[in-house]
């Protein structure tokens, strides 16, 4: 892949101009408090591309500064999840806690210089001091610290002499300055919490904007690639790193757009919500879009690199839909899941002159796309299961499935002729009784006669039993929490819908993971704990071009209404 965009671009003019010695270093900085979800695939991938494309490395680091919220298994399962998508990160996992000396010092050298002091003031106070855009400032009372003091008094902090939040370190900017991030902001806070590396070593730890630009300049990170929600931080990473004594090249942050998705909530607490009530089975239940989600719903990690590459990168905070990535994973499944029978809702059929007894191996391919994959038997019997939305007592028009008098085909199977059914007492139909035509063997018929639909079928007597899930959005709006409603308003009740189904016996044999398209039906994932379950990935009609045609032609109808009444251009 060698897209271009603007921080290619940029990196590309780097290289040129030798800015860093020629060198790309790029890190993912992800906080180990919660699992990663798609949003974060967003900046694996270009971080870990970029790297790739310009002969560099990228770090995964831990952005562990917070020991409140953090837990070791969200560190293990972060790698996992990054594996899984497919990239290794350079070395050994990387964590900002193992710089906490080194940041210590530093804050040290800031206070001698006279660009830290230790406010007593308490979190309430600062910020309601800090102001606003259109209110000014105000300094702290102990703004004006001595050096002498500001050492003896941190050193206390750092100690353990003073309770937590009696006191933080703050640098000292500027209270007037017209970036709020600047004014004066917290460095360091008190806080006794056992913290998942460095245990109770320290009851002190940096903020993010403490931390984040020295642990990219000590591991010689050069592009420093976030979000555009830190753009307004840019200027204290740069503020900090000018300060100080660097062992590297002062690293440079640049900004791109998040990934947002349609009828998709990213919000680790909304996810964490989610899960706490009970609206999903976990973390990684296949509604979730959590990497661990999508991965037991069937997605391969190579259509999620490749939408994300397709969708590239903007400057400006915009939404994708969810169709789009939907698009890539069937395409991606279309070239590799094995086609297999399965009947989701099933109805009975009985082939009246079907021999007593005869199990007929049909062969079928495993996939139209795919030579090498070969074929497979499939049993046919005089006991089958179909579909019983392919069967109608009374067609609409345009109905070209099993109807009473009508012959269609059974794929790799025969043509057969519905003839008489048998109900309940409520008039449900509980048997389609049919006569097949033995000349038809393999789906053709001889006098060259066509039927118009092909449906499938599962031999009763050898159909494996499974429950499939079935999925609906997670969240019925689009932009979940648009105009400032509640996201979880949009909450799904039926998201998920559980149906027993019929198999054709050779999905006995499936590995955890796998995914194989149900014909006519979709993709279908294997779960990763249970062989007989199954959860649709993706249906097999393409949305997203639908999606894509009436886009076209509202345009159209735009572009129209708007040359009405103009002169012809001749
Ligand atoms: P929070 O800050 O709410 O805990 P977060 O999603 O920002 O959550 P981090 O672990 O800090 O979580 O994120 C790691 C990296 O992933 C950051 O560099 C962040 O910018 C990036 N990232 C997170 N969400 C997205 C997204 N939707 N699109 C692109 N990048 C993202
Ligand atoms: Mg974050």
């Amino acid at each position: 892949m060698s897209s271009s965009d603007f921080i290619r671009d940029k990196i590309k003019a780097d290289i040129e101009s030798s800015k860093f010695g020629g060198r790309v270093h790029t890190r993912f900085p992800p906080e180990p408090n919660g699992y990663l979800h798609i949003g974060h695939a967003k900046s694996i991938c270009l971080n870990f591309s970029i790297a790739d494309e310009f002969g560099g490395s990228c770090n995964l680091r831990f952005d562990d500064t917070n020991p409140d919220a953090e837990d070791a298994d969200f560190v293990d399962a972060i790698q996992e999840d990054l594996a899984w998508l497919g990239f290794e990160p350079n070395g050994e996992a990387k964590y900002a806690s193992d710089y906490f000396e080194q940041l210590y010092t530093w804050a040290e050298d800031l206070i001698q210089k006279g660009l830290a002091y230790v406010d007593d003031q308490d979190a309430e106070t600062i910020s309601a001091n800090r102001g606003g855009f259109t209110t000014p400032g105000v300094d702290s009372p102990w703004r004006e610290r001595s050096v002498e003091e500001n050492l003896e008094l941190f050193r206390g902090m750092c100690a353990g002499e003073f309770d937590d939040g009696a006191k933080v370190l703050r640098a000292k900017i500027d209270m007037q300055h017209p970036n709020m991030h600047m004014r004066d902001p917290v460095l360091y806070r008190i806080k006794r919490a056992a913290h998942i590396r460095t245990g109770n070593d320290w009851v002190i730890y940096p903020t993010y904007d403490f931390a984040h630009g020295q642990s990219d300049a000590i591991e010689g990170i050069t592009h420093s690639l976030c979000t555009l929600e830190f753009d307004d931080h840019r200027p204290l990473y740069n503020w900090v790193l000018n300060n100080l004594d660097l062992p590297h090249e002062k690293p440079e942050q640049t900004e791109f757009a998040r990934l947002n998705l349609t009828h998709t909530v990213m919000s680790k607490r909304i996810l964490r919500q989610l899960v706490e009530d009970g609206s999903v089975d976990g973390w990684d239940d296949a509604r979730m879009p959590t990497l661990r989600g999508l991965r037991r719903r069937g997605y391969p990690p190579a259509a999620i690199r490749e939408f994300i590459d397709h969708i590239g990168l903007a400057r400006v905070d915009g939404t994708n839909e969810i169709e789009l990535l939907e698009s890539f994973v069937r395409t991606s499944l279309n070239k590799t899941a094995l086609r297999r029978m399965a009947v989701l809702d099933p109805v009975k059929v009985i082939i009246t002159n079907w021999p007593e007894g005869k199990t007929d191996l049909r062969e079928a391919v495993n996939n139209p796309e795919d030579a090498d994959a070969g074929t497979r038997s499939v049993p046919f019997t005089g006991e089958l299961w179909i579909e019983r939305e392919d069967f109608s007592l009374d067609p609409p028009p345009k109905y070209y499935r099993l109807t009473i008098g009508r012959e269609v085909r059974l794929r790799s199977g025969y043509f057969i002729t519905a003839q008489d059914v048998v109900t309940d007492d409520d008039g449900k139909v509980v048997e389609i009784h049919c006569t097949y035509d033995p000349e038809t063997a393999g789906g053709q018929a001889p006098d060259g006669r066509k039927v118009k639909a092909t449906i499938h079928w599962v031999s009763a007597e050898h159909a494996l039993d499974a429950n499939v899930h079935l999925y609906e959005r997670l969240l019925t709006e689009a932009l979940p929490g648009k105009d400032g409603q509640e996201i979880l308003a949009s909450l799904n009740p039926e998201s998920r819908k559980t149906v027993s189904a019929k198999l054709e016996p050779i999905l006995a044999d499936v590995e955890p993971g796998q995914v194989v398209q149900f014909e006519r039906l979709g993709y279908f994932a294997v779960d990763l704990d249970d062989t007989s379950l199954f959860h649709r990935t993706v249906g097999l009609r393409d949305e997203w071009a639908r999606i894509q045609k009436r886009q076209n032609n509202q345009n159209k109808q735009k572009n129209q209404k708007k040359n009405k009444g103009r002169a012809p251009i001749s």
